[in-house]
C-alpha cells in the first residue's frame, strides 16, 4: 500500500495518512485485551485504534459494552502505544464522558444517524470540539437522512467532519451482512468530495473472508479510509466475532491493497 493520491481532505492538514487506517475490537472487553490488540497494530499502518463501549445490540439481553471503565484502558493504550483513539457516542453523556477522557475522535452509528433528535443532542454536546467526529451511514438506505446527521455536526462548529460507509440493512439475505449500495455513498462523495470518505467492510461484509475485496473496491472508487475490526482472538470475541480479523491478517490485508494513483 502507497501513498501516492493527491490530498485533498483535513486529513493532510493534520498530516494524517492516506489513506486513513482505522482499526482495533467492535468492543472493548477487557483491558487485556484492549491492550495488546493496541500493542500488535503499534507498527503498522493503523493511526488510531478503535473500541466500541456503549454497544447498541439490536435485541436486548446481550453483551452490551464494558461503559465508562472502558476509557481508563483505552487512555493507557494511548499513553503506551500513540495511538489515536476513537469510540462511539450516542448520548450527550457518551460525549461528555469521551472528551473528559480525552478520546481523539468520536463516531456517530449507524442506529444513532437515523435520529436527528439524538444527533443535534451530540452535536450540541459537541459544539465547536477539535476533535475528529466521523459520522456512519444510517441503517436504511437514505442519503438525505446521511447529509443532514452530517450538516447538525457542521453546523455546530466541528470542522474535522468524516463520513463512514456501513452499508444498509435489507430484509432479504444477501450475501452481505449490510448491502453496500455503493451508488449512496458515491454520491455523498460528489456532493462532499472535502469530506473524508472512509469504508467499513467489517460490517459490510459481516464476514471476514470479504474483508479485502470490499476494501479494494472502496479505494478503487477513490474512498480516503476504512476502519477495520481487528481482534487477537476473532472467533472468541463479545461481539461481531465472525467479521474480525487478527492484527497479523490486518497487515497482510493492507500490504495487497493497491492503491490507484490520482490520474489512473
Ligand atoms: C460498530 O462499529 O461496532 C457498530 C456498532 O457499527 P454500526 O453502527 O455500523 O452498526
Ligand atoms: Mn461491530
Amino acid at each position: 500500500m502507497e501513498n501516492n493520491k493527491k490530498m485533498r481532505t483535513w486529513l493532510d492538514d493534520f498530516q494524517l495518512p492516506h489513506p486513513l487506517v482505522i482499526a482495533g475490537p467492535c468492543s472493548a472487553e477487557t483491558e487485556n485485551q484492549v491492550l495488546q490488540i493496541a500493542r500488535e497494530l503499534q507498527d503498522s499502518k493503523v493511526s488510531i485504534f478503535r473500541a466500541g463501549i456503549w454497544k447498541p445490540r439490536t435485541r436486548p439481553g446481550g453483551f452490551e459494552g464494558v461503559g465508562e471503565i472502558g476509557l481508563k484502558w483505552l487512555q493507557k493504550a494511548k499513553a503506551e502505544t500513540g495511538l489515536l483513539m476513537a469510540v462511539e457516542v450516542a448520548t450527550a453523556a457518551h460525549v461528555k464522558l469521551a472528551l473528559e477522557h480525552d478520546i481523539d475522535v468520536l463516531w456517530i452509528g449507524a442506529r444513532t444517524t437515523v435520529n436527528p433528535f439524538a444527533v443535534q443532542e451530540i452535536a450540541d454536546a459537541l459544539q465547536n470540539t477539535d476533535k475528529i467526529v466521523l459520522v456512519k451511514n444510517p441503517v436504511n438506505p437514505d442519503l438525505a437522512l446521511w447529509i443532514g446527521g452530517v450538516e447538525r455536526l457542521y453546523n455546530a462548529g466541528i470542522k474535522k467532519l468524516g463520513v463512514i460507509h456501513r452499508g444498509f440493512s435489507t430484509y432479504e439475505k444477501t450475501k452481505y451482512r449490510n448491502n453496500p449500495e455503493w451508488q449512496i455513498a458515491i454520491d455523498f462523495q460528489s456532493k462532499y468530495p472535502d469530506i473524508p470518505l472512509i469504508i467499513d467492510p467489517s460490517h459490510i461484509t459481516g464476514k471476514r473472508d470479504m474483508i479485502f475485496q470490499v476494501t479494494q473496491q472502496a479505494l478503487d472508487f477513490n474512498y480516503d479510509g476504512m476502519i477495520i475490526e481487528t481482534h487477537c482472538d476473532p472467533d472468541n470475541a463479545w461481539s461481531d466475532a465472525a467479521q474480525q480479523v487478527t492484527p497479523e491478517r490486518l497487515k497482510q490485508i493492507i500490504f495487497d491493497l493497491v492503491i490507484r494513483k490520482e490520474d489512473d
